[in-house]
């Protein structure tokens, strides 16, 4: 089946001056099929929300390509470019509290988009917000009411309606619920869940809690230091993830998921995630992974497809393999 989106080798580098560069993503390659999740893990820092950013056209990529059904998006975006693609590609972003702007009701954010990006009236927007309202839990009584007079849970739901208003094709849910208490998230989840059932979309939901994760997704990416480290269905990453990096993910993940028999045995994170500014050859886990050899500070291990038992490819990138 031909992808829906395809990223290959997408990099984006911040440069700081003074030659610093920050090597938020680098040769990240990736395939998403119609239809299909992918969950996106990774520590903070690991370059999950810039990946996702990049990949839609929020920042001007550094080196790569992005394909949306086969047709390779501009390097940069003009404005008809966003006309077309701004339909079909939408993102939930992370911080519910950041995204909206304060000073724009909620029926002024969520049908933003329409107003922008289509020749609907008026009147026609202001239907179709309140109906997106009432599907993620809201209602016709918020259209005038500002971000501020809502809770967390609340504006990641004006996130949701703004994103998926425009019946985009693609959608990049960055940690939509990480900032919200238990309960609530998953009540979002569910919702995502549904509309990803009733809407047929496809996404990119990057997350860090990895049982959430496995919840929603067909398959799982792991993502350390801005790059590419482990990729494979997602049940399967989960009770047998291959990458050190990955097995201490999954041995620190806070909520054990409660669907599962199995006993992991609860592994501390080991140190922190270094900075990837002027990052040096060589695995960039190798400084905190517990089975590091000589090669792994001399050589990038290159990502390769491993045997898995399961269906489905997986693909690791360390020299264990
Ligand atoms: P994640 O979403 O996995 O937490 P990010 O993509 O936010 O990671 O960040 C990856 C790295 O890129 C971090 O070190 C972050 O500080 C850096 N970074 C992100 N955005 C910028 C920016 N606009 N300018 C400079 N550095 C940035
Ligand atoms: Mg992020």
């Amino acid at each position: 089946m031909t992808p829906l989106l395809e990223v290959e080798g997408l990099t984006k580098h911040f440069e700081l001056g003074r030659n610093e560069t920050v090597h938020a993503v680098d040769d990240v390659s990736l395939a998403i099929a119609p239809r299909e999740i992918v969950g996106l893990v990774g520590e903070s820092g690991s370059g999950k929300s810039t990946f996702g950013k990049t990949l839609l056209g929020l920042h001007d990529k550094t080196a790569g390509t992005v394909r949306f059904k086969g047709e390779e998006l501009p390097a940069r975006y003009g404005a008809a470019h966003f006309r077309r693609y701004a339909r079909a590609m939408q993102m939930i972003f992370q911080d519910p509290y950041s995204s909206l702007n304060p000073r724009m009701t909620v029926g002024e954010i969520v049908g933003e988009g329409l107003k922008l990006h289509t020749r609907l009236g008026s009147a026609e927007i202001r239907e179709r917000v309140t109906e997106w309202l009432t599907r993620v839990g809201l209602n016709a009584g918020h259209l005038s009411r500002y971000p501020h007079e809502f809770s967390g849970g609340q504006r990641q739901r004006i996130g949701i309606a703004r994103a998926l208003i425009m019946a985009p094709e693609f959608v990049v849910c960055d940690e939509p619920i990480s900032a919200l208490d238990v309960s609530v998230q998953a009540q979002v989840v569910n919702l995502l869940a549904e509309l990803k059932e009733s809407m047929g979309l496809t996404m990119l939901f990057i997350a860090h809690d990895l049982s959430m994760v496995r919840y929603v997704s067909d398959r799982m990416a792991v993502m350390y230091l801005g790059s590419l480290i482990e990729l494979g269905p997602a049940n399967r990453v989960f009770f047998h993830p291959k990458h050190p990096y990955t097995q201490m993910l999954v041995g620190s993940n806070p909520e054990p998921d409660p669907a599962s028999e199995r006993h992991r045995p609860a592994t501390a994170i080991r140190g922190e995630i270094p900075s990837p500014v002027n990052v040096q050859p060589g695995c960039r886990f190798a400084n905190r992974c517990p089975q590091v050899m000589d090669m792994c500070r001399a050589e990038t291990p290159a990502l390769k497809a491993v045997a898995d038992e399961g269906a489905g490819e997986r693909i690791v990138a360390c020299h264990l393999y």
